[in-house]
């Protein structure tokens, strides 16, 4: 088998969830650490057949048939190898290559690309420790790496001098280059990394593949990865995938941040099963890694609006692979912080607490829609309701497609139906608005919808036209817009509460009742809420 080519099969392995190629011909029930379902080998009613998802193969405990997605497929379904290979590529969306045996040519390319790789690595982490490095070590000793982090994840310094070009002066040149170590100049060979923190890169065998450098004089970019080379693509790499297997196993769930020292410090203090994509928006194949790996997932992002959008997109991504047992999950560090700033100033407690408050994947979705339509108006409702409808359809669990759009359904009536209502259920009604505070409300309910909804029922009561252009030369930020409608909130309250003391005066003129205990009640609370009002202005 060894002599096909060995990436392609180990990137379907990779791809595909043995689960769901199992699942396909045999129903399966997840019991513990592992799936359970009837062999399809031998005969039998109580379930003996166990599949193994982290380590992606099969066992029977009736027949001992054993193996993985490649033989299970062959198998089951009577076809030869390239066949299966065929079809499971079909299944993971992947082309299939032509296929060829791994020419020994390749296999030796591939073993000094890792020979040179590893020893680069060790040159490396040899010159952190020199005066050439000191600088470097200076900043990692900075930003909270102590030596045996330094050790464990390979950090070195790549110095300003071409020091693998000359090292390697000796070997072919296209071997050199192929590592994209070393680039051809007018002047010959010259080291792509120089005065740079390094970090290397592992493949999921543990073997060196490419590098990270930072710079360290405050150049951007702040980061540049190895380009992609045979035996590395950034695409489908996890930084610190490697480290973080098994305590993704343990945890039961993976977290990702968006940097590559967020991870490390992550996995550093408690929170193992921690991977980073390595200075790129996620991709599919980041995901399907990671779905293999663990269909719990949480998505630890910034709280500004690029990482709302990252997080939108991640959405989008890890919709179709999600699963009746996933927990995916949408963590965000506000404050312009990063986890890495989070642990070195809070502690593991504190980053435990945004962890724990992640959003479920599910109101995160709900949310996304709400913030970026205006859903308080029919069009604005239409297109929210398209998103959700697009995002769920590609949910591929049938069962689970229909749970959502139930829950969405009912969502859909109890929050969004609300602007509907009249202002009875609210419980000021409003008397007379001017226009000005007609357009103004119009003006930040358009600008911040994030408003509108937290506002909707007394917003709602004005009965405006959402969708009128309004003329008003306002720039009022967030927060005054919310102070502008709290303030008008409490004035009308304030007028509501004087209405009604008068109603009641009134009505004790004809019908002679004493009112003097309800008066002294609504006086109080004018004084309650004006004093409420002074504090805002
Ligand atoms: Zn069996």
């Amino acid at each position: 088998m060894t002599k096909y080519d060995n990436n392609f099969t180990d990137q379907l392995r990779e791809r595909l969830s043995i689960v769901d190629v199992v699942s396909r011909r045999v129903p399966l029930k997840k019991k513990g650490q592992n799936y359970w379902g009837c062999c399809p080998f031998h005969n039998e009613k109580t379930p003996s057949f166990s599949v193994n998802e982290d380590k992606g193969f099969f066992h029977c405990f009736g027949c001992g048939k054993h193996g993985d997605i490649i033989s299970f497929t062959m198998e089951t379904e009577h076809v030869d190898f390239k066949t299966a290979i065929a079809e499971l590529a079909d299944m993971a969306g992947l082309k299939l290559p032509d296929y060829k045996p791994k020419s020994q040519q390749q296999i030796d390319a591939e073993e000094s690309y890792i020979s040179i790789t590893a020893a680069a690595a060790k040159m490396y982490a040899e010159k952190l420790f020199t005066p050439d490095g000191a600088h470097a070590l200076e900043y990692v000793r900075r930003r909270g790496f102590s030596d045996e982090m330094i050790k464990k994840y390979g950090i070195g310094y790549a110095p300003k001098n071409n020091i693998i070009s000359n090292k390697f002066a000796n070997t072919k040149q296209e071997k050199i280059i192929a590592t994209g170590l070393v680039r051809r100049g007018d002047y010959g060979l010259y080291d792509f990394f120089r005065d740079k923190l390094m970090f290397p890169i592992f493949n999921t065998h543990g073997q060196i593949v490419a590098f990270s450098g930072r710079s360290l004089d405050g150049s951007e970019p702040k980061y540049i990865n190895t380009t992609d080379t045979e035996m590395f693509h950034k695409r489908q790499t996890l930084f610190g995938f490697n480290f973080a297997r098994e305590s993704i196993h343990r945890a039961n769930r993976a977290i990702i941040v968006e940097g590559q020292i967020d991870a490390i410090q992550m996995q550093c203090h408690g929170f193992g099963e921690t991977v980073a994509p390595l200075g790129t928006a996620l991709t599919e194949d980041h995901i399907a890694i990671l779905c293999k790996a663990n269909r719990n997932i949480i998505f630890c992002f910034d709280g500004d609006n690029a990482g709302q959008k990252a997080a939108a997109r991640a959405c989008g991504l890890i919709i179709p692979f999600l699963r009746d047992n996933s927990d995916v999950r949408f963590a965000f560090v506000t404050g312009g912080k990063d986890p890495d700033e989070i642990l070195r100033r809070g502690g593991a407690g504190d980053m435990k607490k945004i962890i724990d408050d992640a959003v479920p994947l599910v109101d995160f979705l709900w949310n996304t829609a709400n913030k970026n339509f205006l859903v308080n108006t029919p069009s604005g409702k239409t297109q929210a309701e398209k998103f959700i409808n697009t995002e769920i359809e590609k949910i591929n669990d049938k069962l689970l497609r229909s749970q959502f759009a139930q829950e969405y359904n009912k969502r859909k009536f109890n929050e969004w139906h609300k602007w509907k209502k009249t202002p009875e259920i609210v419980p000021i009604s409003v008397p007379k608005t001017d226009s000005v505070i007609k357009n103004t409300i119009i003006y930040i309910v358009n600008k911040y919808p994030e408003i509108a909804e937290r506002y909707g029922d007394f917003i709602g009561g004005f009965n405006l036209d959402f969708n009128t252009d309004v003329n008003v030369d306002l720039n009022l930020d967030l927060k005054s817009a919310e102070k502008y409608l709290v303030s008008l909130k409490l004035q009308k309250y304030i007028e509501n509460l004087e209405l009604k003391k008068r109603e009641i005066t009134i009505g004790a003129l004809s019908n002679g009742n004493d009112v003097r205990d309800e008066i002294r009640r609504i006086d109080d609370e004018i004084i309650k809420m004006k004093e409420r009002f002074d504090l805002l202005v």
